[in-house]
């Protein structure tokens, strides 16, 4: 990932932390039996999250049932 220079909405920091979620956070496609889990991108000045990914992207191609 490119290192741009991002500055927060809330409070202005520059700041950021990365967060994942998996377990029981990990997102599903729908009708699909493979999810993915999330990555974030938090402020840890004020908690917003600015950006959210799934690490595995091609499962969520064509999961639309
Ligand atoms: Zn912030």
């Amino acid at each position: 990932m490119t290192h741009e220079t991002k500055q927060c909405p809330k409070c202005g920091g520059t700041d950021f932390g990365k967060g994942m979620q998996h377990g029981y956070g990990v997102i599903m496609p729908k009708g699909k039996m493979l999810g993915s889990p999330v990555e974030h991108l938090i402020c840890p000045v004020c908690g917003l999250i600015l950006e959210s990914y799934v690490t595995k992207p091609s499962r969520f191609k064509d999961a639309w049932f």
